[in-house]
């Protein structure tokens, strides 16, 4: 049998990665029963939010071979979520999922631990998307969007993914972060939990601001 290359071999990695958390999700059998409530929520807000959009609030799973590039290094982003034709999609990159793993594996984690911190940034960032779609603030036009709006956008959603997955994450179950998702925690307690102080949103500017660079 011929061996594949590397690269799509990584690429059906993260294809089954992906669908086994949507499937896991959807069936209502995450391994931690706080987040998956707090899945389940996200799922009722997206079904009455685009009844006609999505498959009873879950949305179309799309695998796209080409890098989110507005996005910087300091605010990796795997996934997008958006609205095309009519449909709701969720999409995961592939370059920026391989990078996001990678620049993980490369910070201090303890080692028997390394897969679940992989695992947690892969949950969290996933159910950020959820948060977007939960929240009606998805990319219908992105492009179009001022960087003003999109920071008040993200200030807004970041806050929702720390109150109802990253906390639940820390507080309730202890699991490690990775030091991007660390980074939203130790902010959003900084700020006192609180999505409308104005260090919250110089915070979200400081990793969105980036975004004029490109
Ligand atoms: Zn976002």
């Amino acid at each position: 049998m011929a061996k594949l290359p590397l690269n799509q071999l990584r690429e059906q990695y993260w294809v089954s990665q992906l669908n086994l958390m949507l499937n896991t999700f959807a069936q209502g059998t995450f391994m931690l029963p706080e987040v998956q409530k707090s899945f389940n929520e996200k799922r009722t807000k997206i079904a009455q939010t685009y009844p006609k959009h999505s498959v009873d609030g879950l949305p179309k799973f799309l695998f796209y071979r080409q890098s989110l590039s507005a996005f910087s290094d300091a605010n990796l982003a795997p996934f997008a979520c958006q609205l095309n034709s009519g449909e709701l999609s969720l999409g995961m990159f592939f370059p920026d999922i391989e990078a996001m793993d990678q620049i993980i594996r490369r910070e201090k984690h303890d080692l028997q631990k390394m897969d679940f911190v992989v695992r947690t940034a892969l949950t969290i960032k996933f159910l950020h998307e959820f948060d977007h779609m939960a929240l009606g603030e998805i990319d219908e036009a992105a492009i179009r969007r001022s960087i003003e709006d999109t920071i008040a956008l993200e200030a807004r959603v970041w806050a929702e993914t720390c109150r109802t997955t990253i906390s639940l994450f820390v507080e309730v179950y202890g699991e490690k972060l990775c030091f991007s998702d660390n980074l939203f925690y130790t902010n959003w307690i900084k700020c006192g939990r609180n999505a409308q102080s104005q260090q919250w949103k110089d915070f979200i500017a400081g990793l969105y601001g980036k975004l004029k660079k490109v």
